[in-house]
């Protein structure tokens, strides 16, 4: 810790983070495949070594209180925003997004937010009980050493969503970030470093099996996990072994239901972002949408008409606010649910397939119409901009649609009418439902999945909670 924000170049940045000449492993820009860096590719020992200083620098970090560690994350938000443009520009490249739209600018914003935000935050101690049967209270105290383990898709934004609450509850943390974004990552913990304490905040690249070992680590009392739910499953399993308390934001298949009083030329562009924000690359974002017959043909046209205004390609040019997926697995996975789509009849209203004149990875907005439940497209989660459209007649047949597969992170309802809209959003099962919108979120409303998209909530009250261990007093 150097105790002071410094402001940094995106090359300065990326030299305090990369491996050696010689060393690590290539990472490529998303939009261009051109090399950004290398990254340095550690083992299970450094995982060890740095388990070790975050255990060793616990006791002292819990010790500074709460106005302390609330400060100095104030003072981590500045540094954020000290080198936020940096920041995103590295971001841009290795992710993909834009700089502009809801995306890189976008992500450090949301970075510097929610710091201030879980800087803000109190948790105080709960009186259960006080009369004449006796007195007792509930505080929380800090759990230990956190692991978090992040993906790809909003890097930095989902790093804070851990790291935040955590050290403001006086635990350290261990960071594993996804394989396809450690450059961004790295570089986002070493500036958080230039104002935090030395090994409350350590970072350790490497793939699955530094995954794998974080999660498992006898020393870990809590692991943070963002990513899918086949891994959250493993992430379950090796929790058997050293019972850490987890938090486990997974996959999604958000429904969006539009009910027939919707207007669709005011509702398009939100539906619209709300399906393809970061390119589709979102965990609480639109992946079926099901409109009314009255409206459908409406909907859908609007909707090609947004696709058609919104620029797509490299993120570092300003005009663009959709970019390339992230990495070629997820071009694949995109690619053969359209393909599956149009094979069983799905009218492809725009887009359709990939765009090799944008870049390699690039796929361009693609909606597909007259699809119905059961097509791979609509029960899969396709994690990239194809957006299939489903018609419905009765309104209970949505709802039952919606709830049908087996995940629960999102949901929205479409409507002019707010209360049958929210006597529909009462019936959908997700952690959360948006009436007109889709996917917004703030750090005070706690967020987390049900089913299989997880367990555990973050943000607020209830995120602080979440990173912490109660403990009652009697007398
Ligand atoms: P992923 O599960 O492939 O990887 C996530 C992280 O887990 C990576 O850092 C990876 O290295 C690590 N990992 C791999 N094997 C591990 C193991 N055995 N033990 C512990 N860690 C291991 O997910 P992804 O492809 O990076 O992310 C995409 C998925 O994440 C999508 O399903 C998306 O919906 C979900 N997601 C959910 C949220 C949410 O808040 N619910 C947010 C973003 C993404």
């Amino acid at each position: 810790m150097s105790g002071s924000v410094q402001a940094l170049d995106e090359g300065a940045l990326l030299d305090r983070v990369q491996a050696r000449a010689g060393e690590g492993r290539e990472i490529l820009d998303a939009a261009t495949r051109e090399v950004i860096g290398r990254v340095p590719v550690q083992t299970v020992a450094d995982l060890d070594r740095a388990v070790a200083r975050a255990s060793a620098a616990q006791p002292g970090w819990a010790a500074c209180g709460h106005g302390r560690r609330s400060e100095l994350l104030l003072a981590a938000a500045e540094a954020i925003e000290a080198n936020a443009e940096p920041l995103a520009h590295l971001l841009s490249r290795e992710q993909g997004k834009p700089l502009n739209g809801p995306n890189a600018r976008f992500e450090l914003g949301a970075c510097a937010a929610w710091l201030r935000a879980t800087a803000n935050t109190v948790l105080d101690p709960e009186v259960l009980v006080d009369d004449e049967t006796g007195y007792a209270e509930l505080s929380y105290q800090p759990v230990g050493v956190v692991g978090a383990i992040g993906p790809w898709n909003w890097p930095l934004m989902i790093g804070i969503w851990q790291i935040a609450p955590s050290l403001r509850m006086g635990n350290t943390v261990v960071v594993k970030p996804s394989e396809h974004t450690p450059l961004s990552v790295l570089a986002m913990v070493s500036v958080l470093g230039d104002v935090l304490p030395d090994d409350v905040l350590v970072a350790v690249s490497g793939g699955r099996e530094i995954g794998a070992r974080l999660a498992a680590h006898p020393a870990i009392d809590k692991v943070m996990f963002t990513g899918s739910t086949a891994t959250g499953r493993k992430v379950v399993e090796a929790s058997a072994g050293n019972l850490a308390r987890l938090t486990l934001e997974l996959g999604g298949n958000d429904a969006g239901i539009v009910l027939p009083d919707a207007d669709p030329k005011a509702i398009a562009e939100d539906l619209f972002w709300g399906a393809f924000i970061n390119t589709g690359q979102t965990c609480a974002a639109l992946k079926r949408l099901y409109v009314h017959d009255a409206i459908y043909e409406d909907v859908v046209t609007e909707l090609a008409v947004v696709a058609a205004q919104t620029p797509m390609g490299r993120g570092l040019d300003e005009n663009n606010v959709l970019g390339p997926l992230q990495n070629p697995q997820q071009l694949a996975v995109v690619s053969r649910l359209v393909e599956d789509a149009r094979a069983r009849g799905g009218r492809i209203v725009t887009g359709g397939a990939p765009a090799p004149e944008l870049g390699e990875l690039f796929y361009p907005v693609t909606i597909v119409a007259d699809l119905d439940d059961g097509a791979p497209l609509v029960d899969e989660e396709q994690f990239g901009p194809a957006l299939p459209v489903i018609r419905y007649h009765d309104v209970d047949d949505a709802v039952a649609s919606a709830n049908r597969l087996d995940v629960g992170l999102g949901a929205s309802v479409w409507s002019s009418d707010r209360d049958q809209a929210r006597e529909i959003a009462g019936r959908l099962q997700a952690g959360t439902v948006w009436i007109n919108s889709h996917g917004g979120l703030h750090p005070m409303a706690p967020f987390g999945g049900v089913k299989s998209s997880g367990y555990g909530l973050e943000f607020g009250v209830e995120g602080l909670k979440s990173v912490a261990a109660p403990r009652v007093i009697h007398g």
